[in-house]
């Protein structure tokens, strides 16, 4: 039995009074046995660390750079993240693909680092909705897990963590359906389990895009859905606790 996960993803919002109200509203509603994480901007690190103390609920970054340390302006490095309890690191979010010129390349390096840190790595892979369109997203969401395994080799994914977030529908309030989900998710299980069975049945595969708490029962109750990845309604005590609820 896979425990869940349920990640939030603060993105580029907030400040010191809404990560303190929001930690403050994390701590005291949030009551599931799914592993929370919170992954906000770097400089409230810091704050949100300190906040957390003496709760369960752990810190993650959305992104990090692969190098450990020299001349990278306004990079982060793995060590840095560590120092401040940092447990999960999302590498691969589709706005950093898309935005930052992220390549398949790229985000397999960082993968690769995270995963010989103490952290889990959460590997995010995802179609647009043109390749859905056209029919690619199998296509699309194995050139990126493959090229992650093929720099790392498959034993590091018994304790990664993969999210699926099919582009189309991060912050459109457009759900991929369970089913939708559940194949695409299938699949991951799949190829990952067609080099090593018992590691396909580790590794956990979390959905993003668009979750809030009135459709997160369903998707989290399809089998190969390990939890979520949330943005926007993360944003929201009351909805991010409601959702955590609903994953047991
Ligand atoms: C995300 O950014 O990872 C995400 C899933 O965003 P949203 O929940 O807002 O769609």
């Amino acid at each position: 039995m896979r425990q869940k996960i349920v990640i939030a993803n603060w993105k580029m919002n907030g400040d010191k009074a809404s990560v303190a109200n929001l930690a403050g509203h994390f701590k005291s509603g949030i009551n599931t046995q799914a592993i929370v994480a919170v992954c906000p901007p770097y400089v409230y690190f810091q704050q949100l660390q300190s906040l957390l103390e003496g709760s369960e609920i752990m810190l993650g970054a959305q992104n990090v750079n692969a190098n450990t340390k020299g001349a990278f302006t306004g990079e982060i490095s793995i060590p840095m993240l560590e120092e401040f309890g940092c447990k999960y690191v999302l590498v691969g979010h589709s706005e950093r693909r898309s935005l930052f010129g992220e390549t398949d390349q790229i985000v397999a390096e960082k993968f690769a680092a995270v995963c010989a840190s103490g952290m889990t790595p959460v590997l995010c892979v995802g179609e647009t909705e043109q390749e859905r369109e056209s029919e690619l997203t199998e296509q699309v969401i194995l050139r990126q897990l493959d090229s992650a395994i093929d720099q790392t080799g498959i034993a590091v994914f018994a304790g990664a963590v993969v999210a699926y977030e099919p582009v189309w529908a991060i912050g459109t309030g457009k759900t991929a359906s369970p089913e939708q989900a559940q194949s695409v998710h299938a699949l991951i299980r799949g190829r990952i389990a067609s080099h090593d069975q018992s590691i396909g049945q580790k590794l956990r595969i979390l959905y993003g895009g668009s979750v809030k708490s009135g459709n997160a029962g369903e998707l989290f109750a399809k089998p190969d859905i390990d939890g979520g990845l949330v943005g926007g309604a993360s944003l929201d005590g009351d909805e991010f606790a409601a959702i955590c609820l609903t994953a047991g």
